[in-house]
């Protein structure tokens, strides 16, 4: 009896074994308790940052972000840099807007000295090239060309001018006939291409110094030559030629003396004066009437004659008057030349010094 109590136990440990089995395996949650999960955590090989220190505020990935996070550069304002003042530079005040062309002495040069020589000079050259003669004046002998027996040379001082330059070569060439443009620096240096212009047109180009003042021209041989050196500089520059005739703003009737006349002979050059005058620097503004006029009034008994006109932007009566200044001299037999240094220069009459 005692082995049968003995096996009734073992059979009901059996039974009970395999009811808490069955039991078991039915209802038993497959995922792991949380108790589980944290042991099984806390033991793992792999700790993660939240489980080793749950309590410190890991800052989350997008507030990282956020910190890292450039932020986004604003367009650099560029502050509009104001544009640089470069000093406009202030024109020279040496140089007037306009060129003179009042040919007369309202700008009185310096008065030369009394004890040069009053010899009078007049003719200048004779057609044969003899210089003149004078005490202290030594010039070289000079051949000239064989001229027709009436000739005219158009002479045009103080440009080249926008206004007029064009005009006046339109009317030339319409006309058939040349002229001589004396020009000044400072003109060149603004319209070089009005320069070519007459120069290609096959017109004579001289020399009327650089600034057209008086004072800076008649202080000494020495200035009046440096200007004249200039001027040609500027022109070899535009037209490659080295025009060697000289007019004198002013005229050389008492601004010259007779040193003037030895420093330009001894660099080759020649002075012309004019025995016409048009007139058109008698006022600012003479009317084309009388700028005819008056041409009408100097020209009679005169072969050789070189006719004073100016081209300025002020001048435009002078410009008008011009074909019939043209048609008159036709008229009268006139051929018309361009001044080289092979032309004997007109000289005002009365000496050195006027
Ligand atoms: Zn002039």
């Amino acid at each position: 009896m005692e082995i049968k109590h003995w096996q009734t136990w073992r059979i009901t440990v059996v039974a009970m074994t395999l009811l808490t089995s069955v039991y078991l395996s039915g209802c038993q949650p497959s995922a792991p308790t949380n108790a589980t999960v944290s042991t099984l955590r806390t033991t793992g090989p792999f700790q993660t940052p939240e489980s080793a220190s749950p309590g410190k505020e890991i800052p989350h990935s997008a507030e990282t972000t956020q910190e890292q996070k450039i932020e986004p550069v604003p367009e650099q304002k560029v502050e509009p840099v104001p544009e640089q003042k470069v000093e406009s530079v202030p024109e020279r005040k040496t140089e007037p807007p306009s060129v003179p062309v009042d040919e007369s002495d309202n700008n009185p040069a310096p008065t030369p000295p009394a004890d040069l020589p009053q010899t009078p000079i007049h003719p200048y050259y004779t057609l044969s090239g003899t210089p003149p003669s004078a005490p202290g004046l030594a010039m070289r002998v000079r051949v000239f060309n064989e001229e027709p027996q009436k000739i005219a040379y158009l002479t045009f001082d103080d440009g080249p001018s926008p206004e007029t330059t064009p005009r006046i070569l339109k009317i030339l060439q319409d006309e058939g006939v040349k002229a001589t443009f004396f020009v000044v620096g400072r003109q060149v240096a603004r319209y070089p291409n009005l320069l070519k212009a007459e120069y290609e047109q096959g017109e004579g180009i001289g020399n009327h110094s650089y600034s057209h003042d008086y004072r800076l021209l008649y202080r000494s041989p020495e200035a009046f030559l440096a200007e004249i050196k200039q001027t040609e500089e500027l022109m070899f520059k535009t037209i490659e030629i080295r025009p060697k005739i000289v007019r004198a703003p002013g005229g050389t009737q008492g601004h010259f003396h007779v040193d003037y006349y030895n420093a330009l002979d001894a660099a080759n050059y020649l002075i012309y004066d004019w025995n016409v005058s048009s007139g058109d620097a008698d006022a600012s503004l003479v009317p084309a009437d009388q700028l005819v006029q008056n041409i009408k009034n100097q020209v009679p008994g005169k072969d050789r004659i070189i006719i004073l006109m100016h081209d300025a932007g002020a001048k435009v009566t002078t410009v008008d008057a011009l074909p019939q200044i043209i048609q008159y001299l036709k008229e009268q037999g006139y051929s018309f030349g361009v001044i080289t240094p092979k032309v004997a220069p007109i000289l005002f009459p009365g000496g050195f010094h006027g």
